[in-house]
């Protein structure tokens, strides 16, 4: 070791631990050698002194070190402020600088320098501790990855999302550059998620994830925000750009995933808005690419669409419906339109469809189009549904009461009322409350009702026939039926959806879905009625396959209960071709 003598101190310390004597009380001196910090003495920019923790901490032997070399040996040659510092000789406090640090094989690592001022040998000198920052640096990054990272994806998360995209669109706004953001979301996800459980679930997206990320461009941000929705913003491309590219994540989706022993398909639905037209904002970007998105899944699924304004306006009408329509019902606001029924053997009304409308107070009468899905969605199909019915059968009632012809009554059920524990009471509850013979009463249900859970459907519709309550199949064909259902569900009567009447004259694959619907109604003994019959070749048509009835535009519109008092006085369609 280089002797150092010191104005007022003749000793040279040779000893490490003579230094330690003299420079920290003695009863300090075991634990500073023992310690587990690095720490040392500096002057005129070499060490007098470091602890064995040090000289270990570096790859050095304490001798290597005292006399021999000083910090800056021990650090990357960047940490200039540090020399310069060290150099002065430091002022008044304690100092502390963060520097990488390095070892004697040049690996290097962060650490935390802290030093003050100190009188050695009766001159100036610097004591100080060197921390090793590793572990406090990976926690940070860890905790920096899982702030700004999905933890089973990998990639970046809605925080992250929010951050790209704020500094895309400044990019965007100083290069006046355009930019698409594309969101995808997968369909039946709940399904796969349901069927198979939880951890097939996850492997599933990491597997989507994976491809999709294979898909994009280096410069695009892929993020997913949760549950199976994910969002690409695509820097610098156009309408033709962003298609491109949702229809390779469309193609990418559609190959099966091999997960967990199970082929799995997860088609994706995919919104697209454009920056800056469709919205400047973050917030508004975002939420019109949702709003796109759903719209593709109303569409069919499996397929991409761009956002437009209306699409909001569906969306803020959706809304503003579903609002109103809680009042609807306490204020009597819907009314029932009531549409013939002609049967073509003798041209005589034999019933009416009973049709709900909306008296809305400022958007006027709207259809039941437009509303009964959101009912449906909503569950207040089933207070619209009790009301439709006890009005129906009340209605019905009356005109028999004032000496009408008698008429079937038939009323529209929604499969979210046919699923309830209660219909059959509610029912026979109408029933009792009119007065109405239950065979005057017909209820109208879908195939797709019926056939979702067919077994289900079964023990309600035997109840309801036994009542003596007529039940058909509205919409038919456009469902799927099993033949054998159809031979066990107690149905009188097939209705066949009008648009295989609509181009009845002009579509030969029409006429034949049509007069095959009659003629197994024939041998099945059921009763066919041809719905939405506007013309009169049309109806021509009907009675040649020997359809036994019909109801459409050609014979009337739906009417208030007032104007059919009429049309039956009338009877208008006899011998009518
Ligand atoms: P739906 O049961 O198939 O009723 C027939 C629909 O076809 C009615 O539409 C009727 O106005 C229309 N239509 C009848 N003839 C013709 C024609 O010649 N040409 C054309 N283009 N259309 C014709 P509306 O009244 O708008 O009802 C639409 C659907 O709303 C109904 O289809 C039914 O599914 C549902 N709906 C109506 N009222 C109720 C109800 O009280 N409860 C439930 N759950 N659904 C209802
Ligand atoms: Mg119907
Ligand atoms: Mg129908």
């Amino acid at each position: 070791m280089k002797s150092v003598k010191g104005k007022n101190q003749a000793a040279v310390h040779d000893d490490p631990s003579a230094a330690v004597a003299s420079a920290f009380p003695a009863i300090f001196g075991p634990a500073v050698e023992a310690v587990q910090v690095s720490l040392f003495i500096q002057q005129d920019g070499i060490f007098r002194y470091v602890n064995p923790f040090l000289a270990q901490q570096f790859g050095y032997t304490v001798e290597e070190l005292t006399g021999q070399r000083g910090l800056l040996d021990l650090l990357l040659a960047a940490a200039d402020s540090f020399y310069l510092d060290t150099r002065n000789g430091v002022g008044a406090g304690v100092s502390t600088w963060e520097v990488m640090a390095r070892r004697q094989d040049h690996s290097v690592f962060p650490a935390r320098i802290v030093s003050a001022p100190l009188t050695f040998d009766g001159r100036a000198a610097t004591v100080g501790v060197v921390l090793d920052l590793s572990a406090q640096r990976e926690a940070e990054e860890k905790a920096r990855e899982l702030a700004n990272f999905d933890a089973l994806t990998g990639l970046p998360n809605r925080r992250l999302l929010l951050d790209r995209l704020q500094q895309q669109i400044a990019a965007a706004e100083r290069e006046a550059m355009p930019f698409a953001l594309l969101c995808l979301d997968l369909d039946n996800f709940k399904r796969i998620n349901d069927s198979f459980g939880h951890r097939v679930g996850d492997e599933l997206l990491c597997a989507v994830a994976n491809r999709i990320g294979t898909a994009v461009r280096r410069i695009d941000t892929l993020a997913r925000l949760g549950g199976d929705e994910f969002i690409l913003v695509m820097p610098g491309a156009s309408a033709a750009g962003a298609t491109d590219l949702a229809c390779r994540l469309i193609d990418a989706c559609n190959k099966p995933f091999a997960v967990a022993g199970h082929d799995l398909t997860a088609t994706p639905s995919v919104g697209i808005t454009m920056y800056p037209q469709d919205g400047k904002g973050i917030g508004t970007l975002l939420r019109n690419a949702d709003v796109a998105m759903y719209k593709a899944k109303e569409q069919g699924r499996n397929t991409f669409q761009f956002y437009t304004a209306e699409m909001n306006t569906a969306t803020f009408e959706r809304l503003m419906l579903e609002g109103s329509l809680r009042r609807a019902v306490r204020n009597a606001e819907l009314e029932l339109h009531y549409q013939p029924q002609i049967s073509l053997a003798n041209g005589c009304i034999v019933g009416v469809e009973a049709l709900v409308r909306w008296r809305h107070p400022e958007l006027g009468l709207i259809m039941p189009d437009r509303f009964i899905h959101v009912a449906e969605e909503t569950g207040l199909i089933n207070p619209i549904g009790d009301w439709v019915l006890g009005e129906a059968c009340r209605q019905a009632k009356a005109w028999i009461a004032e000496g009408l012809p008698s008429l079937g009554m038939a009323v529209n059920v929604a499969p979210e009322q046919f699923r309830q524990g209660g219909f059959v009471a509610t029912v026979a509850g109408a029933l009792a409350g009119s007065g109405l013979d239950p065979e005057r009463l017909e209820l109208e249900v879908t195939e797709r009702t019926l056939m979702h859970d067919a077994e289900a459907h079964i023990g309600t519709m035997t109840a309801l026939h036994r009542m003596g309550v007529e039940l058909s199949l509205d919409d038919f064909g456009t469902g799927y039926s099993s033949l054998a259902y159809l031979k066990r569900f107690p149905v009188g009567k097939l209705k066949i959806d009008r648009s295989f009447v609509n181009d009845l004259e002009h579509d030969p694959d029409d006429r034949a879905i049509a007069s095959t619907i009659v003629n197994m109604g024939r041998s099945l003994r059921l009763a066919v009625l041809a719905e939405g019959v506007e013309t009169c070749e049309q109806l021509a048509l009907l009675r040649t396959m020997g359809c036994d009835l019909a109801q459409g535009f050609f014979f009337s519109q739906p009417l208030p209960a007032g104007q059919i008092i009429e049309l039956l006085r009338r009877q208008p369609f006899l011998n009518k071709e």
